[in-house]
């Protein structure tokens, strides 16, 4: 059977192997647009390469038909990732629940993929963009040369550098699929308070996001301070709901009440009456971070800690557990990491991820209707739909 797979990222690249291991007379060809395959997957996880997480659920992930989730998360066998990477020689590890090759590099990955094409014979066709696919007789026609099958595994939108800028979206519409909404996800936001000064600032914090007055989702972890705005995991997992106008407030210490902290901040004025206000939050704050509270209370850092009033210890306490940022912007494009949105999954056999409108097609990855959160789970779901698709496709009767 000849098999075409489009897009050498992480999905294609696995299922192009999976495809090839089921039936070693199977033969098949990778066609990817840039000079050279699992690019992306060199800057995931920074560099690090979180590919999966030891923690997998449909409530990691978002699509617009969430029924699906189940059954294609539930295909991919427990330990078949684990034996997956085995194969290839890589060893994981795990931090926090977060799963990573035990060298933390990412290019180890990539050249094991790459090691396991070559030996078994996958062809790589790179430079090659293809920007259609012709049905013909229930073959499939690509750059003139026919096939019984093809993988669509060509990514979103996201961070177009590296080769994902939407047109999987053409292709599939081309072929008579529907492409649900798609926005950026797991990006980082612009917001409207001038923040300059707190670029490079990294916080352990709750933060939630509101539309309008209503909670819409609330994250605990890492917050990154930018010049522009808000980043880290906790910005990202929350991206995809945000919005202009939207309101995102931070809780610098999730571990007090307000009571608590005006109480413990009162305590602390008795105790360090010998300082000047710009030094009363160090201690427990980054120092520019407490600067740009002192600022937003309207309070003078040249103030003696001994001189706040009552209302100004309420203010400072409000402020830390609910500094609030208005949305600007959710950066797009190059910033974001995923896609939400993509081809409407109940077009596609849960079991196999075959087309129900052309047998022998096939779709993967981020180019279908699902997005996960942050920690591994995109690259999960690259290899979960890579393994049903490659299975599949060599069982296909054409
Ligand atoms: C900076 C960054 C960091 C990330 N970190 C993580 C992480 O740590 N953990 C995690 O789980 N996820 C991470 N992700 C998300 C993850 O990388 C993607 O979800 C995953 O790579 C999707 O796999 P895919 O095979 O569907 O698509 P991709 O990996 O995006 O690959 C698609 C490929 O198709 C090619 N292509 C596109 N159109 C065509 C065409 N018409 N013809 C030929 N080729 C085409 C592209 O050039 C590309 O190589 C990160 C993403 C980014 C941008």
């Amino acid at each position: 059977m000849k098999i075409a797979v489009i897009g050498g990222g992480a999905g294609g690249i696995a299922a192009a192997i999976y495809a090839k291991r089921n039936n070693m007379k199977n033969s098949v060809t990778v066609f990817e647009r840039g000079d050279r395959i699992l690019k992306k997957l060199l800057a995931t996880g920074n560099g690090r390469c979180n590919l999966s997480n030891e923690s997998i659920s449909p409530e990691n992930y978002f699509s617009h038909t969430p029924d699906s989730l189940e059954q294609i998360l539930s295909a991919f066998p427990e330990n078949e990732e684990r034996q997956f990477f085995a194969s290839l020689g890589i060893l994981l590890c795990s931090e926090s629940g977060r799963i990573y090759p035990y060298s933390r590099r990412a290019n180890a990955v990539s050249d094991a993929l790459r090691f396991e094409c070559e030996r078994l014979g996958i062809k790589i066709c790179t430079n090659s963009f293809i920007d259609r696919v012709l049905v013909k007789d229930k073959l499939f026609i690509i750059k003139g040369e026919q096939f019984d099958s093809v993988i669509i595994s060509c990514g979103g939108m996201s961070a177009p550098s590296f080769g994902t800028d939407g047109n999987s979206f053409k292709l599939l519409k081309a072929l008579g699929h529907t492409v649900t909404p798609t926005c950026y996800a797991l990006s980082p936001v612009k917001v409207r308070e001038n923040v300059k000064s707190l670029k490079g600032i990294r916080v352990h914090c709750s933060v939630t996001l509101y539309d309008k007055n209503n909670m819409v989702k609330q994250e605990e972890g890492e917050l990154q301070l930018t010049d522009y705005g808000l980043s880290g995991i906790v910005i990202m997992q929350l991206s995809r709901l945000a919005a202009k106008g939207s309101t995102i407030t931070v809780d610098l210490m999730p571990d007090f009440s307000q009571e608590e902290l005006s109480e413990f901040l009162t305590e602390r004025r008795k105790k360090l009456s010998h300082l000047k206000a710009e030094d009363f939050l160090t201690g427990f704050l980054h120092k520019a971070l407490g600067q740009y509270i002192l600022g937003r209370c309207g309070i003078s850092a040249s103030l003696p800690a001994s001189k706040l009033e009552e209302n100004e210890i309420f203010r400072l306490a409000k402020e830390l557990k609910k500094l609030s940022f208005t949305v600007d912007c959710v950066l797009g494009k190059e910033q974001s990491q995923a896609t939400s949105g993509g081809a409407l999954l109940s077009e596609f056999n849960t079991k196999t991820l075959e087309s129900k409108k052309h047998s022998g097609l096939y779709c993967i990855g981020e180019a279908l209707d699902c997005v996960g959160d942050c920690g591994g789970y995109n690259l999960h779901w690259a290899w979960t739909t890579a393994y049903i698709a490659g299975k599949a496709v060599s069982k296909c009767l054409k």
